[in-house]
């Protein structure tokens, strides 16, 4: 087949060279910034020719302006990505490889651009938001490298005249739905392993971070990625449904990705379910921290503010539950407070030497002051903040709460804020039945000295990602995803491009 576009950009007019806000351009991404969506290679209005803003969550000012497409135009970009699975999944995996190593190379060249990004739609600190490109671009990396592992298998049969072969082929059109916390490495860690396994890719970003997801169709494009192979439709969060419907119950879609809330979730399986797609959900998680006495508290202290405050807060694998065992809980608490109070410098994520960002939006401000008003009516000791922010706006304080108990809505719900609710708890068996008494799974995370206690520990608490004596987990090499209902299937690793891939098994007779 032909390779579109080799090395070269796509100068379209639907492409938005001048940006809306002046501090946009004085930030020096400009470049990258689209106010059409992608579809078969073009840049594209919506039909109805609506459009919807891009907010900055620090400063409230419009970022850009994007198309709000509804379902007539996810329908059109199931058609087209259609037609573009039919030569893409006769590509050689050389050449996949070849593209996806090509858009690592540009994506490696524009990451300061895109870190730039992801601080204006999203608000992480800019160091945080260059962490993230790299992160992101290790999926498109990793997914270069993996295109060309994807091995069938022969088995030996147990009559003699037949040879049995395994096919590992893809699944075909893949829709995707992508959350706005990581608005570049959730992207990257789908599209890329979907892309590697020859499948072609209809996908909708969240509507608070549309921008970074058509930075990134800009450089697919110019790595080569032929049209309709990634297809990005934008909307505004009223239409998400709609387009969410038409990816389930498309019958040219085959797989389903989400990264989200477990609500819409369960939301796409059951509409998968009309046309029984794959599906792969990574959703929402109550993270335990334990901390038991046999711990290093320093370093416990440490895990604590890695995983805690990353992105305020905002991340699904985020301690959510930290647990701490009533002999060093008087001096975690303490020595936590002093950390906290020592290193967080909230602010706009462009002002040097800050840490922590705003919230996503006036929803989730909403939502922590619930949690935080809930847990002080039932008992709990505010240690440090617990209020917004008077920087106003989105912003909330670095919060420290002590004697949680599991009663409290902060130990049910995902907090998804800086907010670090600590409970004590007596013995290792009560902590384990505490931190899988939760309907989800996804990570959790203890500290302990005590050999025989970790491997205890780690092997009975019921989520998909364990940490123990560590506080961040993400990584390309390793699986990501949880059990129970945080979803299913893996993504990144030698496993992730399993889920975009079929067996096919061939029964080879009379061979005699
Ligand atoms: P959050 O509340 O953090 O935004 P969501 O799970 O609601 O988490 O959103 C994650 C993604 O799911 C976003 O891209 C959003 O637009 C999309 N989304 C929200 N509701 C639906 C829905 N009913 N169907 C399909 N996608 C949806």
């Amino acid at each position: 087949m032909v390779l579109l576009n080799l090395g070269l950009p796509h100068f379209d007019k639907g492409r938005l060279l001048l940006v809306t806000s002046w501090k946009m351009a004085s930030r020096g991404v400009s470049s990258l910034i689209h106010d059409k969506a992608y579809v078969d290679g073009q840049w594209v209005s919506a039909i109805s020719g609506k459009t919807f803003e891009v907010l900055n969550p620090s400063t409230g000012s419009v970022v850009g302006v994007v198309p709000d497409m509804n379902a007539d135009d996810a329908d059109v970009a199931v058609k087209k990505a259609y037609q573009a699975f039919q030569s893409w999944k006769e590509t050689t995996a050389k050449e996949r490889s070849d593209i996806l190593r090509r858009f690592y190379d540009l994506s490696c060249q524009h990451k300061d651009e895109l870190a730039k990004l992801i601080t204006e739609e999203n608000g992480k600190p800019l160091s945080a938001a260059k962490g993230e490109v790299a992160y992101g671009n290790g999926f498109i990396e990793w997914n270069a490298e993996e295109a060309k592992r994807v091995y069938g298998d022969i088995i030996p049969s147990s009559v003699s005249s037949n040879r049995i072969l395994l096919l590992k082929q893809p699944v075909g059109v893949c829709g995707m739905i992508t959350p706005w916390n990581f608005p570049h490495a959730m992207i990257t860690r789908k599209a890329c392993a979907a892309l590697a396994a020859g499948c072609t890719v209809v996908l909708k970003p969240a509507e608070d971070t549309p921008l970074s997801a058509l930075a990134l169709c800009e450089l697919a494009e110019k790595a080569g990625c032929p049209k309709g192979v990634i297809n990005v439709v934008t909307s505004c969060r009223e239409n998400a449904a709609q387009i969410g419907k038409v990816l389930c119950e498309h019958p040219l879609v085959k797989k389903i990705s989400f990264t989200g809330s477990t609500y819409v979730g369960k939301i796409l399986l059951q509409q998968s379910a009309s046309t029984v797609k794959k599906v792969s959900l990574e959703l929402g998680g109550n993270a335990p921290f334990i901390v038991f006495d046999s711990a290093d508290v320093d370093a416990a202290v440490t895990g604590t503010m890695l995983c805690k405050f990353r992105c305020s807060g905002q991340t699904c694998v985020c301690a959510n539950r930290i647990m701490v065992q009533e002999g060093v809980y008087d001096e975690y608490v303490k020595r936590l407070a002093d950390r906290m109070k020592q290193e967080l410098v909230v602010g706009d994520g462009f002002t040097d030497g800050i840490n922590q960002g705003p919230l996503i939006n006036e929803r989730a401000v909403q939502k922590v002051e619930r949690l935080v008003k809930d847990a002080t009516s039932k008992g709990a000791q505010i240690v440090l903040g617990g209020k917004r922010h008077d920087k106003g706006g989105n912003f909330y304080e670095s919060t420290l709460l002590k004697n949680i108990s599991t009663e409290m809505t902060c130990t049910q719900e995902e907090i998804f804020g800086p907010v670090a609710s600590v409970m004590k708890f007596k013995t290792e068996e009560e902590a384990i039945e505490i931190a899988n008494a939760t309907s989800v799974g996804l990570a959790a995370y203890f500290y302990s000295q005590d050999l025989t206690q970790v491997f205890r520990v780690m092997e009975k608490l019921e989520v998909g990602m364990c940490g123990v004596n560590e506080g961040i987990l993400s990584t390309v090499q390793a699986p990501w995803g949880g059990v129970k209902e945080s979803g299913m299937g893996r993504e990144g690793s030698k496993y992730g491009i399993d889920d975009y891939t079929e067996i096919k098994y061939v029964c080879i007779g009379g061979l005699q």
